[in-house]
């Protein structure tokens, strides 16, 4: 393989060994990694990726067979057969990845955790993440890459890998795109920029945690900016960035489901519902039917407030009586994440039932 943009040009070369005119080839897999004349990485990323759905689907087939339940012990299995089939060789291509080839890459673990809740497939990513307490694939493909650099970093420079780091750096400075550039900008994207280098062997290591607190504070401030994510900062404790209770405890499939539903907008309240028309309602307007002063119908209001579901707050009485005045965060902090299930099971069918009774004509 010849390694250029002009394949042309490419194929006018010819090689022998002996008599024998060597093939000359544009892709080539080596070490399970896949080489490309043009030498871009990206498609083997692609590739990466399509592996590692396959791996998914194979992981989730055997965890509904033997009847997985355990978040826990889903994600272990997640990050033991599906996450190193993805990152395998990231390394070499992690950095050749634009940002929207890495939101596409996310699917898998999304996939992963919807399938755990049984949310819509619309349901915002990093809401889900936050949910999980789990961290996007691509900080797992960073972390490996920085662990390789700061490798590259202590070896003798006599050897081969570190005369080619050397040289991508080189080059990279004079304004060539090297996997040197690539890397570094990758990094830099998430706020790192402290490589361990061979001129700066002594700047401190960066570890995984670390790349978790660029993330969360990267997080922290996109969450302000859109309505719906800013609407589950009044759930989300970012400090405590942790798998939610509901998903610990041993909670059957639909009691998990409801308190999935009101946490990440999976649900049919009118500031959901507002959101769904061609021309969007807006947020002041997202009305609550069911009673006769003007009130926003979000989370807080059909949880704690609504005086329709009073009578069934009654019966779990409990839930109400030791909570912060209006605080949903400290209503889904409760140990008791099954009569939460089943108080926001009741009060959805009331809900239901009056929907349905307002529709049909006396
Ligand atoms: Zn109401």
């Amino acid at each position: 393989m010849i390694f250029g943009r002009n394949k042309r040009k490419l194929n006018q070369e010819a090689f022998y060994l002996g008599k024998d005119q060597i093939e000359i080839t544009h892709e080539y897999k080596h070490l399970g990694i896949d080489f490309y004349s043009h030498g871009h990485f990206e498609p083997s990323g692609k590739r990466r990726r399509i592996a590692s759905m396959k791996a998914l689907i194979a992981t989730l087939r055997k965890e509904a067979v033997v009847g997985v339940t355990c978040w826990e012990l889903k994600s272990h299995l997640f990050k033991a057969l599906v996450l190193p089939t993805f990152t395998y060789g990231t390394e070499i291509w992690g950095g050749d990845l634009k940002n929207s080839h890495w939101k596409v890459f996310e699917k898998g673990m999304k996939i992963h955790m919807m399938s755990h809740v049984k949310v819509r497939s619309s349901t915002t990513y990093h809401i889900l993440l936050a949910e999980f307490g789990e961290l996007p694939m691509e900080l797992y493909a960073l972390k490996l890459t920085m662990g390789f650099q700061q490798r590259l970093a202590h070896l003798p420079s006599s050897r081969l890998v570190s005369q080619a780091t050397s040289l991508s750096r080189l080059l990279a400075e004079q304004g060539f795109n090297t996997w040197h550039k690539s890397t570094t900008m990758w990094k830099a994207s998430w706020g790192l920029s402290l490589w361990e280098t061979h001129d700066n062997p002594t700047t401190s290591k960066i570890t995984f945690n670390d790349i978790k607190e660029a993330f969360l504070a990267k997080e922290w401030n996109s969450f302000h900016l859109s309505g719906k994510k800013l609407d589950y900062l009044h759930l989300k404790d970012f400090l405590k960035y942790e798998c939610e209770l509901y998903l610990k405890q041993p909670l059957t499939p639909p009691q998990r489901k409801i308190i999935a539903a009101y946490r990440t907008s999976n649900h049919r309240l009118a500031i959901e519902t507002g959101r769904w028309s061609t021309i969007p309602v807006s947020r002041d307007n997202r009305l609550c039917n069911f009673i006769s002063y003007n009130v926003v119908e979000n989370e807080a209001h059909f949880v704690l407030e609504c005086p329709l579901y009073n009578s069934i707050r009654d019966k779990f009485q409990s839930l109400f009586e030791n909570i912060v005045l209006g605080s949903l965060k400290s209503f889904f902090q409760l140990d008791h994440q099954v009569d939460i299930s089943l108080y926001l099971t009741e009060a959805t069918a009331l809900r239901h039932s009056r929907e349905l009774a307002s529709l049909t004509p006396s």
